[in-house]
C-alpha cells in the first residue's frame, strides 16, 4: 500500500512538473474591443519548419498569445519525401490541442511566389489544397473565393527586394481584386515602406514572427524578449471577431519595444496603460505620479514646450512601474499642457505619437 502512495505521489509530481505556464501579455483593451495578441505566420515540419504542429500550440500558450495560423509554404516543402500530405494537414493536427489550451487557430497557407508579387499568407481558408495553382493569380482567386484575408509578407526582405523595397502593378491588381489587404509592417526587421503604404492605401498592419525552428531559438524570453505580435482589437475572443478586426483595419504590431499602428489606436493603449495616481500641486510646482500597468514601456520625448512650465527633456516609464513628472510653474502660471513625442509608439515612419498632459 505504502509503496502504491509513494508512486502516486511521485506520478503527481512528474504531472505538476509538466504543468505548462502561461505568461499573459498585459496590454490594456481599448473601449468595445479586446486586444487579442496573434501571429498569423508560422511554419512547421509540414512545410519547411522543425517542429511538429503541436509544439506551436505550446508556445503560443506558454507565451500568452490568444491566436495562431501555421501558415505551410504551399510551394516550397523541403521534407515532402519524409512528410506526403495535405496542406490541411497541419491545422488538422493542431486543432484538438489548440481547443484544450483555448488557442485560437485559424487555417491558413503561404502562396510562395518570385517577386512579383512574392510570398502572401492566405488565412480563413477552408481547403488549403485548392491553392495548389500554377498562377499565382489562380492560388489569390482561390483563397478569395473562400472568404481568405490575403496580407503580403516581409515586402523588404533582401532576397527578392535587395536594393529598394518596391510597390509592383501585380499589387495593385491584387488589392483591387480585393484579393490583398494586409502587410507585414515587420517580419523579423521593419519596414517603413510597407508601414507607409498601409496608411496611404488603407491597408492593414501585421506583424509576425515566420517561426521556422523552435521559437526560443529565436526569441530570448529569459531576457524579457516577445516575439513580434499583430494586436487585434476584436469585438469578441473568436475567430470571427478577429477577421472583423482585420478587415476593419483595427491591428497594432508590437515589435520589440515598439507599437506600431494608426496614431487613435495607440494613443488610447497608451492612457488605458497609464494611470494617474496622484496629481499635487502647489503654487510653484506640479507633481504627476504616473503608474504603468502594462508591459508595455513608453519614451516621452519633450516637444514644443511653455516656457513658463519646466519640466526635463525625456522620460522612460518602464512596465509595472511608478513615475512621477515634475514641473516647475514660472511667473505666476497655474495651468498650460506638457507636450511630448511617445517614441516608441510609431504612428509613421520615424514619427512618434504626440501626446499632451494637461495640467
Ligand atoms: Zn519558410
Ligand atoms: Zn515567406
Amino acid at each position: 500500500m505504502k509503496k502504491v502512495l509513494v508512486s502516486i505521489f511521485i506520478l503527481a509530481l512528474c504531472l505538476s512538473a509538466q504543468a505548462q505556464v502561461r505568461n499573459e501579455v498585459h496590454i490594456p483593451d481599448l473601449k468595445g474591443y479586446q486586444t487579442l495578441k496573434c501571429d498569423f505566420h508560422i511554419h512547421t515540419v509540414f512545410s519547411d519548419g522543425t517542429v511538429w504542429p503541436t509544439v506551436r500550440i505550446d508556445e503560443a500558450y506558454r507565451e500568452g498569445l490568444d491566436a495562431i495560423s501555421l501558415t505551410e509554404h504551399i510551394e516550397y516543402r523541403p521534407h515532402k519525401k519524409d512528410i506526403k500530405a495535405s496542406h490541411n494537414r497541419s491545422f488538422e493536427i493542431a486543432e484538438s490541442a489548440a481547443k484544450s489550451k483555448n488557442i485560437l487557430l485559424i487555417k491558413g497557407s503561404e502562396i510562395t511566389r518570385s517577386m512579383p508579387p512574392g510570398h502572401s499568407n492566405a488565412i480563413f481558408l477552408k481547403d488549403a489544397d485548392a491553392l495548389e495553382q500554377e498562377d499565382y493569380r489562380d492560388a489569390f482567386k482561390a483563397a478569395k473565393n473562400q472568404g481568405a484575408f490575403i496580407f503580403w509578407n516581409h515586402p523588404g526582405w533582401d532576397a527578392q527586394q535587395p536594393d529598394t523595397t518596391l510597390w509592383w502593378k501585380e499589387h495593385t491588381e491584387l488589392l483591387e481584386d480585393g484579393c490583398l489587404k494586409g502587410i507585414e509592417v515587420v517580419n523579423g526587421k521593419y519596414f517603413p515602406e510597407a508601414h507607409q503604404w498601409c496608411l496611404d492605401k488603407k491597408m492593414t498592419m501585421l506583424g509576425n514572427s515566420d517561426v521556422h525552428q523552435p521559437i526560443q531559438v529565436n526569441v530570448d524570453f529569459g531576457k524579457g524578449e516577445h516575439r513580434t505580435m499583430t494586436l487585434v482589437f476584436a469585438k469578441e475572443r473568436s475567430v470571427e471577431g478577429i477577421r472583423e478586426a482585420l478587415e476593419n483595419r483595427r491591428t497594432a504590431v508590437y515589435f520589440k519595444e515598439n507599437l506600431i499602428g494608426e496614431p487613435v489606436y495607440l494613443k488610447e493603449l497608451f492612457e488605458n496603460s497609464i494611470r494617474i495616481e496622484n496629481v499635487k500641486k502647489t503654487d510653484k510646482e506640479v507633481h504627476i505620479t504616473l503608474f504603468n500597468d502594462s508591459d508595455l514601456k513608453f519614451v516621452l520625448k519633450k516637444t514644443e514646450q511653455n516656457p513658463n512650465l519646466q519640466y526635463f527633456r525625456d522620460y522612460t516609464i518602464q512596465p509595472h512601474c511608478k513615475h512621477t513628472i515634475v514641473v516647475k510653474l514660472l511667473n505666476g502660471t497655474t495651468r498650460g499642457s506638457l507636450n511630448f513625442e511617445v517614441t516608441n509608439l510609431w504612428v509613421q515612419p520615424g514619427k512618434g505619437l504626440a501626446y499632451s498632459f494637461a495640467i
